[in-house]
């Protein structure tokens, strides 16, 4: 098994390198041909006058492709021009099945495809070629799979090209075939073999950024809200990123992650709508746990490390490369970092694509903003010395937080205030490694939630539970004579128990139920029970000053706390209940200290 790799920037310059591979294979005599094509053109007349130049050019071959935002050729971006994958197989027998189809047949077709992969023995590989964004992509994926066969499936989503495209892309898409060009379905190729060995590896490197968040409203593409809000507050909330014409721009690097099938999926905002609605080429459903994620250099160099040495053992004779474009708008002139490692391999080729697609068990997953590269051998394959692994990073690495610098500069460029700009940029740049935003949340000293955060949450607690008609209470606690803490032992102890104490409070609290604790300031906390009743809440408020009461503060032993609960009454204002809450809490201290009131 081998590869040629063509580039070329025009028809008749792509039919004269034919000729010369025509003549290469009619003396080799492989068992088949595959020619991948990755255009970087969208224009139907031109797109058919490839496939007519590829059919004519190499009658013996199978013919797939589409739409691309940039060649990879031997590792490398190659800019400005076609690329034409030619692989050779001796032991592989190749078979494409072509489907044009539209919304409305999306389970039936991909019935036919897995029929048609069952029926088939030795199926190693199923590729993919599809216009995804012209019907329901969901569906569609998911009805693609088959019965317990150890077959790699990976592929791509299909769409015009970004620079050129000052139309709809969807409307531009196409994939090509044997049978000339596809508008709207799906191409496959089935590679079927005794000896042939497929291996995909996939590379995000993108980190969670903050809290875990819920998809509360969502169509098939369209996140309408988060946590009860207008999808886009997120962006606005942790980043600044306001919703306007500099929002897809400025989000790039600040994908969605969530899970389909239990593998880690980024969600990219591919248009942001006047109500505050996020559109994302595959979508999230209703109900989804997201969070916020940022792309993180030295993470994708590490994860690129280790997909490279499980390649050099895999002893891949070729490799392809299905890189999204938007990994490219992410590293600007920097993307040869996670193209650049594999170049030792032979024939390693790809495109820059829009959704790239892989298959587990129970479906076919849509990826976005995804490295993901297929390895293949036929036989033993081809042994390569384990490489020098630092040598080839170090150069580079330096550089790695200036491209940062790069990026964040240019994904906040749009922000109208100096001062805004300066603060996301100093944050994003000194917390590479930390979660930016959660800082932003949470009380240094306790890390509770700060107060900001934490009145913002009990405001939704409130707000939810007026639109269902549930309850929500809140327990107030004070640290009972916590100066005396300060004046005895100092303000570093003082601290310690403080930071012991809110550990504490924040055992009782479970966040699967949105329940949240803060620290409302100095030595006093609040504590959110959203659905809590105060009978439910006082049996919190009572086991919290238990443990306090029963812990050994380290080097100050014994301490206690005083405690107000209350719960909301229907139709109460919020800022009745703190009241009530805050008397609770003064009644308690009044009381004698060390106990729980209920008001
Ligand atoms: P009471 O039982 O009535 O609540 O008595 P108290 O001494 O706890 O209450 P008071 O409000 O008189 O004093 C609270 C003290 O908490 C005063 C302040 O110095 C201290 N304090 C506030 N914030 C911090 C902090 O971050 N660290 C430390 N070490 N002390 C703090
Ligand atoms: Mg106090
Ligand atoms: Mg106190």
């Amino acid at each position: 098994m081998r590869q040629y790799l063509v580039t070329a920037e025009s028809s008749s310059e792509l039919k004269s390198k034919l000729k010369e591979i025509k003549e290469k294979i009619e003396i080799e005599k492989p068992k088949s041909v595959l020619v991948r094509a990755f255009l970087i053109e969208w224009k139907l007349e031109k797109v058919e006058e490839f496939s007519e130049t590829l059919r004519q050019g190499l009658p013996m071959a199978v013919i797939v492709g589409c739409g691309s935002n940039g060649s990879i050729v031997n590792a490398h971006v190659m800019e400005g021009k076609h690329l034409f994958v030619i692989t050779l197989f001796d032991k592989t027998k190749l078979e494409t099945l072509t489907y044009e189809f539209g919304r409305g047949y999306e389970g039936v077709i991909s019935n036919v495809i897995c029929g048609e992969i069952d029926r088939r023995k030795d199926t190693r590989a199923v590729e993919l070629f599809t216009t995804l964004l012209k019907f329901d992509a969901r569906k569609f994926l998911g009805g693609i799979h088959f019965n317990d066969k150890d077959i790699t499936v990976f592929g791509s989503n299909v769409m015009g090209v970004i620079p050129n495209a000052n139309e709809d892309i969807r409307e531009q898409a196409f994939i090509l075939s044997k049978n000339g060009v596809v508008k709207s379905g799906a191409v496959v190729v089935i590679y079927l073999s005794d000896d042939l060995h497929v291996n995909l590896y996939r590379v995000l490197g993108w980190k969670p950024l903050g809290m875990q968040l819920e998809v509360t409203k969502s169509t098939t593409r369209v996140v309408e809200e988060i946590n009860n809000k207008p999808a886009y507050e997120v962006y606005n909330h942790f980043l600044e990123i306001p919703n306007d014409e500099n929002f897809v721009a400025n989000t790039i690097g600040f994908p969605f992650i969530t899970q389909e099938y239990n593998h880690d999926v980024l969600r990219i905002p591919a248009e942001c709508t006047k109500e505050g609605y996020i559109i994302s080429n595959a979508g999230i459903p209703q109900g989804r746990k997201i969070r916020l994620t940022y792309g993180n250099p030295g993470e994708i160099v590490e994860e690129i490390k280790n997909c490279r040495e499980k390649v050099r053992q895999f002893k891949p004779e070729v490799v392809l490369i299905y890189d999204c474009i938007l990994r490219k708008a992410f590293w600007n002139t920097g993307i040869d970092i996670e193209l650049g490692p594999f170049d030792k391999f032979p024939s390693t080729a790809g495109f820059f694509s829009e959704g790239e697609l892989y298959g587990v068990k129970a479906g076919i997953i849509h990826n976005e903003c995804t490295f993901m590269l297929i390895a293949m051998r036929e036989g033993e394959g081809i042994e390569l010395e384990p490489f020098e692994d630092e040598k080839i990073f170090a150069s580079k690495e330096v550089s790695m937080l200036k491209r940062m610098a790069t990026f964040v500069e240019k994904t906040t460029s749009s922000l109208n205030s100096a001062y805004q700009q300066m603060s996301i940029l100093n944050r994003q740049l000194q917390t590479m490694n930390v979660q930016l935003s959660y800082m932003a949340l949470t009380d240094e000293l306790t890390q509770l939630f700060n107060r900001r955060e934490i009145e913002q949450r009990i405001h939704n607690a409130f707000v939810n539970a007026k639109a269902k008609g549930s309850t929500v209470a809140l327990i107030m606690v004070d640290i009972d004579f916590f100066k005396k803490v300060n004046d005895t032992y100092g303000h570093a102890t003082g601290d310690m128990v403080l930071r012991e104490v809110a550990k504490i409070i924040h055992n009782q609290v479970n966040e699967d139920n949105d329940e949240a604790a803060g620290r409302w300031g100095g030595e006093e906390f609040i504590v959110l029970l959203p659905g809590y009743d105060s009978v439910g809440a006082q049996k919190v408020a009572e086991r919290l000053r238990r443990e306090v009461e029963e812990h050994e503060f380290t080097g100050v032993g014994q301490r206690t706390v005083s405690v107000g609960v209350t719960a909301a009454k229907i139709g109460e204002s919020e800022e009745d209940v703190f009241i009530r809450s805050d008397n609770a809490l003064y009644k308690a201290k009044e009381t004698g200290r060390n106990r729980v009131v209920v008001l």
